[in-house]
Parts: structure tokens; sequence; C-alpha cells
């Protein structure tokens, strides 16, 4: 993350992030792009704000996350253990934990069109193995679910509150990521009831920055790449389907208030609800921050899950007046941060 970036979003969480002192995380997906943010800031917040370090367990097995090991391996306190999340037997000797980040998840279309039983197992099997965890120690859980649970939601519905309860496809090619996510859910809602665990599901919509992999195939690292390589950016079908896209920073604070306030059960959905952009005017903000950025309309390709949602905008009230939760960066501003990067960072060559 880039230096003002972090500490932007550490001024936005030291408060509540006092919380968190002396405890022992433990964060699946640590390597992904929203875990390996979440570690930086962990470990940003040890170095500059907390009197009493927290002490970070990160599990990745790398099949879609990029960050290198190494830039974890020299900290005191943080260790990497390189495993399945959704592996049972590979989580029993972690140690004690006061809270359980599960932040593991394929979450790239692409990916989870190329995956779809690690995807699926990540958010069931993954999920229970590691409330299962929360339930011996007593912690705390946190599950990154997805505003793909929604699915393609009904136009009365927009932009989405938390208590719409979606229109998704149990067959299709998104199934194994939507309806995964939602048996997430549904396992976190269980062991709220029945165990008591404070558990809490975060529904990110469209997070977007730095650090997002070239390869990762989302429209935002797909668009910038081909920028870069002169390439045309291709917008799938007819360019008018929507989504919302909420800068990195403004999203890691939606999350680490929701760990930190979150109401024990509840989820919240973290996102940017004033970015609502057609895919054709996202190509045409690329085009206004350099003029020379080709856009092309193409067929969906077939690497692409189909059904995809036609309008996807939070309704981020719940978390404004439960958390505080508000985002301050405009899509302009944020892709103007993640071109810069995307500059230093891509080849161009996708
Ligand atoms: N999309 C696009 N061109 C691309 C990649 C994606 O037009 O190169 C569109 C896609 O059809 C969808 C939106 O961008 O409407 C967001 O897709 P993405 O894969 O980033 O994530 P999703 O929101 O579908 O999970």
């Amino acid at each position: 993350m880039q230096p003002e970036d972090l500490d932007n979003v550490i001024a936005r969480v030291s408060e509540a992030a006092q919380d968190f002192a002396g405890q022992r995380l433990l964060i699946t997906g640590g390597l992904g792009f929203i875990g390996s943010h979440l570690v930086s800031v962990f470990q940003h917040l040890n170095d500059h704000v907390l009197t009493e370090p927290i002490q970070l367990t990160v599990v990745d097995n790398l099949v879609t996350g990029r960050t290198p090991v190494e830039k974890f391996r020299d900290r005191a306190d943080t260790r990497v253990v390189m495993a399945d999340a959704a592996d049972v037997s590979s989580l029993a000797d972690l140690g004690h934990c006061d809270l359980i980040i599960h932040a593991a998840g394929i979450a790239s279309p692409y990916y989870y069109r190329a995956h779809p039983l690690e995807t699926l197992d990540v958010a069931t099997r993954g999920t229970r193995a590691l409330l299962d965890l929360a339930v011996k120690d007593r912690a705390r859980f946190v599950f990154f679910s997805s505003s793909e649970i929604y699915g393609d939601p009904d136009e009365a519905h927009i932009p989405i509150p938390e208590s719409y309860r979606g229109n998704v496809a149990t067959m299709g090619p998104r199934a194994c990521y939507d309806e995964g996510k939602r048996v997430g859910e549904t396992l976190c809602y269980i062991y709220h009831e029945y165990f008591g665990i404070h558990t809490n599901c975060i529904r990110p919509f469209n997070v977007f920055g730095p650090g997002m992999p070239e390869k990762d195939y989302r429209v935002m690292p797909n668009f910038a790449s081909a920028l870069i390589g002169g390439r045309p950016m291709t917008v799938y079908g007819d360019g008018r389907q929507t989504r919302t896209f909420c800068y990195l920073t403004d999203a890691l604070v939606g999350f680490i208030l929701v760990m930190a306030k979150g109401v024990p059960g509840e989820p919240y959905n973290i996102g940017n609800p004033n970015s609502e952009l057609t895919m054709s005017e996202l190509a045409m903000q690329f085009q206004d921050i350099d003029t020379s950025a080709l856009v092309r309309t193409i067929e969906y390709p077939d690497s692409y899950p189909a059904d995809e949602p036609r309008r996807r905008v939070p309704d981020t009230r719940k978390a404004q007046m439960q958390l505080g939760y508000e985002s301050q960066v405009d899509v302009k501003e944020g892709l103007e941060r993640f071109i810069r990067w995307a500059r230093e960072n891509y080849t161009g060559s996708q």
C-alpha cells in the first residue's frame, strides 16, 4: 500500500483499533489482496499506535494470493503458516486466538470459474472449521462474505440493504461463489445463535486499489493493464451493467470498524454508495485520466461467468449508523491513485 494510503487508514481507525491491543489475531487469506493489506494495517498499528502489540497468524495457501511471504517473515509480531483454510487438520495447532478473520476466498469471477470446488470449500468447510476454532477459544469471528450474495438484485431493492434476501441461482457459473458465501453466512448465523459466538459478516462491494494482481482479471486490473500496454480496454456485453467501486482505504476502514465495533451476529455492507457506474462509463473515466486509452465492446468471453448482476449499489446506512463508517474517496480520485500505482507495478502485457 502507498504510505499516504496507509497513514489515511491508520488515522481513521486508531481509536477503534485500541480494542485489538495485546490480542492474538488469526487471518486467513493473509497473502491475498484484502488480507495482506489488513496485515499491513495491523503491523502499522503495532509500530505506531498500540502500546501492546497484536500477535498475527497469517494463513494462506497462495491459490490466488501473491504477496511475497518474505514481506512478513522478519517481523516478530507475525507468523505465516502455509495451509489451506478449508483443510480442518491444518488448522488444528495454530494456538489460541481472540479474533479470527476469515478473508481467504477466490473472489475474481475468472478464478472462481476455474476453481469452483475450491471456491465452495473455502467458504463452507473453511468457515465451519474456523468457527469451531472460535468456539474452542471463545474468539470473535469475522467472515468476509460478498456483495455477490445478493445475486442480481431486483430494481426495487437498489440501493441494496442488508435485509435484501437476494436473487441468486443455485446452478450456474457463479453459484459456487454466491452460494458458498451464503452458506458461510448461514454458518455464522448458526454459531452466533446456538453457540453464542460473536460473529460478523462483511459484504464488500467491488473494492479496488493498489495491490490487485495484474492477472486478477477483474475489471480494474484488466482496464489498467490494457491502458498501460496500449491495448483496448474490453467492455463486456452491452456495457450497461453497473457496479459501485470502493477505493481500498475506504474499504479497509470499514472492515476494521466491523471487526472492532460490529454488533454481534450482524452483517454489514461495506462499499461506496455514491460511485455507481456502467462499465462503459468506467472506461470513459479511464479515458478522462489518460486520453490515449482505447475502448472496445466485446461479447462476454468464455472465461467470465455469465449471468452477472445488472446493477450493484450498496445501502451503507447501517454501517454508517452503527459503526460511524463513511467512504471518502470518489472513484475518480481512487482511479488516479490506482493507475499511478499500476504504472509502476504492471507490465501491461497481462
Ligand atoms: N468487465 C468488463 N471487462 C473486463 C472485466 C470485467 O467489462 O475486462 C465487467 C463485468 O462484465 C462486470 C464488471 O466489469 O460487469 C465487474 O466485473 P469484475 O470481474 O471486476 O467483478 P464482479 O463485480 O463481476 O465480481
